[in-house]
């Protein structure tokens, strides 16, 4: 008997208007095709729940979401809200913290044909996601930052063992069905005590893995070893605000940030979320590159499809993720690929792509 997977479509702003259905588009292209059957379940967040809601993350949008396989969350643009929305957690670290969805998985892979700063990368950055030096995520209430005088403003960061163990462990596995190699990067030099224990922990993970080879670096050092030598690295894990820098970087090196895909997830829950922004600079004008929604898309059913050992649902990802790079290597790309198609036209190529594929 199939299975029908009910999935969120969760637009949200600026660009996501635009990314999102693009991504549902070839998603669903790509499960007829394969034969998943999927239910798609629109749910209000961002600017327009605000309007709708007077909350950019109405309780009924989490409510459902407990109840489904997973979602498709387009970016927010949270600086843009009023207040209180805007001083409070942002929608996706909302999510992020609601759900626990502890493992932020942002692979960075050069396209053929696209052009790169690093041509051969093939690499995924695995960040923790529920603690570390983004202060809001450390409190059950408030925002983890404050200001005791007007002129002083103090931030909380903090590192435990166990959230550190199990973002560990998910990019040990991950790295053995790769290249088998992880890099942990840290700044244990400074802040010895909380990301000396992220390293340390990571270490003792390692020796439960003796296949898997470890390096580590300071993440100012990354910086210029993942510029000068990207392709070079396989597996990297880090907490919080350094992975979410180095994945933007790494995202551009290997192309650009509009094709770095991500899902969070939890043992039980994902969630596919480009890993830029709303970026409100390009934002209404078809320009913008669905690609990194469409690879989180791909991950999140490849995802689902590990979870119930359903190989139809990782042949639909396989087919997303073959007819982006296709449609790349035939000359079809939005602006920031140094190409010229729109965000529309690169989807009905990406779609059309599938078309073929499925029919052969
Ligand atoms: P956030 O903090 O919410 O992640 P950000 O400040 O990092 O956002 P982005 O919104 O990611 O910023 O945008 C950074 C730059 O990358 C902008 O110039 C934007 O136009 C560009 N950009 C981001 N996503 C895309 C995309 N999908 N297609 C084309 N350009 C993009």
């Amino acid at each position: 008997m199939s299975t029908t997977y009910r999935l969120g479509v969760l637009e949200g702003d600026g660009i996501g208007a635009e990314i999102v259905p693009s991504s549902v588009e070839i998603a669903t292209a790509a499960a007829r095709a394969t034969g998943v059957s999927v239910d798609w379940v629109p749910l209000p967040l961002g600017a327009t729940a605000i309007a709708s809601h007077g909350t950019p993350v109405p309780e009924e949008t989490k409510e459902a979401l407990a109840g489904l396989d997973g979602w498709f969350l387009g970016p927010h643009d949270s600086v843009s809200y009023p207040e209180p929305h805007k001083s409070a957690l942002n929608p996706s670290g909302t999510l992020r913290k609601h759900f626990q969805l502890f493992a932020n998985i942002r692979p960075a892979k050069s396209f053929p044909g696209a052009k790169a700063v690093c041509d051969s990368a093939d690499l995924v950055i695995v960040r923790e996601n529920t603690e570390g030096f983004y202060a809001d995520r450390n409190t059950y209430a408030g925002t983890g930052e404050f200001m005791p005088t007007r002129d002083t403003a103090i931030m909380m960061g903090i590192i435990t063992r166990e959230a550190t163990e199990r973002v560990a462990r998910v990019a040990f596995d991950l790295a053995r069905s790769r290249r088998k190699k992880v890099t942990i990067v840290h700044k244990a030099n400074v802040l010895k005590l909380t990301t000396g224990l992220f390293r340390t922990v990571c270490q003792e993970v390692a020796e439960e893995y003796p296949d898997v080879a470890v390096d580590d670096f300071h993440i100012d050092a990354m910086t210029v070893h993942l510029v000068r030598r990207a392709q070079d690295f396989d597996v990297i894990v880090t907490e919080n605000m350094f992975g979410d820098i180095l994945s933007d970087l790494a995202g551009e090196i290997s192309g650009s940030l509009g094709t770095a895909p991500s899902i969070n997830a939890s043992a039980t829950t994902a969630m596919a979320q480009a890993s830029h922004g709303s970026a409100p600079d390009i934002a209404g004008q078809n320009a913008a590159n669905p690609v990194a929604m469409i690879l989180s898309g791909a991950m999140l059913l490849e995802w689902l499809g590990a979870k119930h050992g359903d190989e139809a649902l990782g042949a639909a990802a396989q087919l997303m993720q073959t007819a982006v790079a296709d449609t790349i290597a035939a000359g079809t790309s939005t602006r920031d690929l140094g190409g010229s198609a729109s965000t529309t036209e690169f989807t009905a190529a990406a779609v059309k792509t599938i078309g073929a594929t499925g029919q052969s």
